[in-house]
Parts: C-alpha cells; sequence; structure tokens
C-alpha cells in the first residue's frame, strides 16, 4: 500500500532522513521505533507532504505522491494525527470534527462517520458542545484521532498517541487502535516513544536511528531483541 525508497529529507541544512526505506501492506498496523531526534515525526511529515521529500520516492497504491500537496494527499487517503494533537481549541468537539470532512460532501456518510467515532470514543459524544480547549489531554488526542477518521483514511498516520497520557488513557486509546484497524480495515502507522506497547499491537515493527532504519521485522520478534530490549524497551 505504501513504499518508501531511500526518502531524504530534512529540515535546511539538517538532514533528518538520510535514507529510509520501508513499507506498510493493506490492513496492516506497522510502528516505527526510536529515540529522541531519530527522524519519526519527520518521516510521518514527509509521508503526509509537510515535509518536502528531497530524493528517493514515495508510492501510495502504486502512485507516486512525494510531489504531491498536502491536501491531494488527504484526498488520496492518508490522514495524519500529528504529535501534540493540534485540535481548534475554540471549536466544539462537533466543529472539531467537521474540519476533518472539510473535503468531503457525502453528507449522509459524514454523519454516518460522526456516529461512528461517537460510539468509539463515548466522552466526545457526551461533550459535543464543549470547546476542544477544555478537554483533558486524553481526550483531547481521542478527537484528534477522531477529526483525522472524519476524512475517512485507508491509511492513518498516528504520532505518539500516547505523549502525556496517563497509563490507563494510553490503555485505552491502544485499544482503540487496534479496533480501527480491524474493524475499517483502516492501515495504521503508528510512530512511538513507548515502543512496549506499540509492538505489543503492531504486525511489524522498523527501528530509526540517526534518520536511518537500522532494523525491521515482525512485532514479537523485536519484543524480544536484545539490542531492542536494552535500547528501547529498557530491559
Ligand atoms: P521526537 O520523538 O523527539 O519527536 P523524532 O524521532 O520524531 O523525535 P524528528 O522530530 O523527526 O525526530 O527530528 C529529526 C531531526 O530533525 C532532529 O535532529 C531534529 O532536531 C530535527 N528537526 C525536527 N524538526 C525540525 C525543524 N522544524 N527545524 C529544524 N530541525 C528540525
Amino acid at each position: 500500500m505504501l513504499n518508501l525508497e531511500n526518502v531524504q529529507a530534512g529540515y535546511g541544512n539538517i538532514l533528518a532522513l538520510k535514507n529510509v526505506s520501508l513499507n506498510i501492506q493493506e490492513g496492516e498496523i506497522i510502528t516505527l521505533i526510536g529515540a529522541n531526534g531519530a527522524g519519526k515525526s519527520t518521516t510521518l511529515m514527509t509521508i503526509s507532504g509537510v515535509v518536502t521529500c528531497r530524493s528517493g520516492k514515495i508510492l501510495f497504491q502504486d502512485k507516486e505522491i512525494q510531489k504531491k500537496s498536502s491536501d491531494d494527499i488527504v484526498k488520496m487517503g492518508i490522514c495524519q494525527v500529528p504529535e501534540g494533537r493540534h485540535i481548534f481549541p475554540q471549536l466544539t468537539v462537533k466543529e472539531n470534527l467537521d474540519m476533518g470532512a472539510f473535503l468531503r460532501n457525502d453528507k449522509a456518510e459524514i454523519k454516518k462517520d460522526m456516529d461512528y467515532v461517537f460510539s468509539l470514543f463515548p466522552i466526545l459524544a457526551e461533550r459535543r458542545n464543549q470547546d476542544g480547549g477544555t478537554l483533558s489531554g486524553g481526550e483531547q488526542q481521542m478527537l484528534a484521532m477522531s477529526r483525522a477518521l472524519m476524512a475517512r483514511p485507508q491509511l492513518l498516520l498516528l504520532d505518539e498517541p500516547s505523549m502525556g497520557l496517563a497509563p490507563l488513557v494510553i490503555k485505552q486509546i491502544f485499544e482503540i487502535i487496534k479496533q480501527i484497524n480491524k474493524e475499517n480495515n483502516t492501515t495504521i502507522f503508528l510512530v512511538e516513544q513507548n515502543a512496549n506497547q506499540a509492538l505489543h499491537i503492531a504486525d511489524r515493527g522498523y527501528v530509526i536511528e540517526n534518520g536511518e532504519i537500522t532494523l525491521t521485522g515482525p512485532a514479537k520478534d523485536l519484543l524480544s531483541n536484545q539490542e531492542v530490549q536494552k535500547a528501547y524497551l529498557g530491559i
């Protein structure tokens, strides 16, 4: 479904991605793990067209997307939930969700999707008329994920969904990620510092160090890999 081939990207003189190649098959949950500054967020932002791909190729459903605009990439079916959530604090929960569907005009289907996200996160239904900025961190993460789902993505990019959340809320968020993957066949690319939890829900994983993929394999193999255990699992 998604293929990155020798992707380079960065900021000014900083080459954050030196050579990233990876692939994601339809229906998978793939996680990208790595230390602070390894290039995880940059990988997601390059896929979604926010950071320019300087060389290499990004193919989504066999079409090159590395030169497309972010809007076009969303229209093709890729949607990112950025690190730090970035919901609209002055807009209500319902208005935030409407924003997620702004590229669509199939009203009846939009309503169906809104009912679906409210079934995933009943707390958002209760708070539908409350301003986004008044929600707790966990609720804002739920809203950010729901807003992305309103675009009906085929591939959902999640950047550190567990960041700053209490353990129980993290557990709930990871359960819902699995549920979204199963129920809608939404393919998930999950970037996490919380490698342990991420590898427990993922099919496969990639390890990124200094802008390069250094290890890949089935999630259960990475969980039992001694280097991964030492560097990312605190074992
Ligand atoms: P973290 O978990 O801390 O977010 P990360 O693995 O997501 O880390 P990136 O945010 O992709 O890492 O950063 C990769 C490299 O690019 C780092 O060296 C970082 O300092 C640099 N970088 C990231 N964003 C910018 C920016 N806007 N301007 C300049 N350099 C940046």
